[in-house]
């Protein structure tokens, strides 16, 4: 009998720990690797709350069977490779440099935010081109997609709606029946707004064509996203190295989480140790949109711009591998997946 409780008191001691984690799932084009055009993130807080981060050109549209619930989806930027431009084709087509992708015409997030009803969670210049693009699927007589009634919002919303914020914002989702929500702060990103011109209506094209000139939607962002467990991760999205790195992320939002967007465009190949190390400091980096095929079989390759980075890197760093969900506890710590 003693040792049944004693059995019992190590299994309820163990239960908590495991429930109080949050779970970070990448979804990319090759299931088990770091691919070129990997970006999209699943995020489970113990709550129950689930967000999806950047669709990207990494699910095969809004009802992608690997999304399963997704509450809400955040937009950090109107680059086609985060709005959404094309759409995978289906997981492991093409390769890992170079995956197999489709037109599409209304956006990747407008589709997963009208096939699950969710929040779109960004700044409200491209809260309105979401809106657009969702009632293009909605079709016409449909009530038009709006920002939410207000600022905190308990998930599942009854219909698709957005989070009325802009840079510096704070917008709050709570799971039903939870005593906390997920709190999302937008932040600043160190990068261009652009939209994919495809995306845009034909006239709107030409007139920009014309001028050799870009649409940008007000400023790109970055994500502070603090979980009931404690943890607080910093969503870089694309962004050059910059001084808020430290006095608004690490210093006033103490983010303890990383995830970090690389690539050659804003230069963080280069001073990306200099920004984690000396900036952010936070426990624990997850690396995302590397711009090449990171990784085969699953193991990182020693020869690409990623492996440079990791071993400049003091804090334990991951890669997003897609499909593999990887566990942090509130400290930033890495505990089930990695
Ligand atoms: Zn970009
Ligand atoms: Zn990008």
């Amino acid at each position: 009998m003693r040792i049944a409780c004693a059995a019992f008191a190590v299994l309820l001691a163990a239960v908590p720990a495991l429930a109080q984690n949050v779970k970070i799932t990448p979804i990319g084009s090759h299931k088990g690797e770091l691919c070129a055009n990997d970006r999209a993130i699943i995020f489970e807080d113990p709550t129950g709350v689930r967000f999806l981060y950047d669709p990207a050109h990494n699910v095969t549209g809004g009802n992608d069977p690997r999304l399963g619930a997704i509450h809400l989806v955040l937009l950090s930027h109107m680059h086609g490779d985060h709005v959404g431009d094309l759409k995978l084709k289906a997981p492991g087509e093409g390769s890992c440099a170079n995956s197999a992708r489709v037109p599409a015409p209304n956006s990747t997030i407008a589709e997963v935010v009208a096939a699950k009803n969710a929040v779109a969670v960004t700044t409200r210049a491209m809260a309105g081109f979401v809106h657009n693009k969702v009632d293009a699927i909605h079709g016409s007589g449909a009530k038009p997609m709006d920002f939410c009634p207000t600022l905190s919002v308990n998930v599942p919303v009854p219909e698709a709606c957005s989070s009325r914020i802009d840079l510096g914002g704070v917008f709050t989702a709570r799971a039903q029946g939870a005593q906390q929500g997920v709190e999302f702060t937008t932040v600043y990103s160190s990068h261009v707004n652009d939209v994919a011109p495809s995306l845009l209506t034909k006239p709107q094209q030409d007139l920009l064509k014309a001028d050799g000139a870009q649409l940008g939607y007000g400023p790109p962002i970055g994500f502070v996203v603090k979980f009931t467990n404690g943890l607080v991760a910093y969503l870089s999205s694309d962004t050059g190295v910059f001084g808020d790195m430290k006095t608004v992320i690490s210093d006033y939002h103490k983010a303890n989480l990383a995830v970090v967007n690389l690539g050659p465009n804003p230069g963080l190949f280069q001073s990306g140790a200099y920004a984690i190390n000396d900036l952010l400091k936070p426990a624990s980096v997850i690396f995302t949109h590397v711009n090449e095929a990171a990784t085969e079989g699953g193991k990182l390759k020693p020869n690409t711009q990623t492996a440079a980075l990791m071993k400049q890197v003091t804090a334990p760093a991951y890669l997003a591998i897609s499909e593999r969900t990887m566990e942090f506890d509130g400290k930033g710590k890495c505990v089930s997946g990695c």
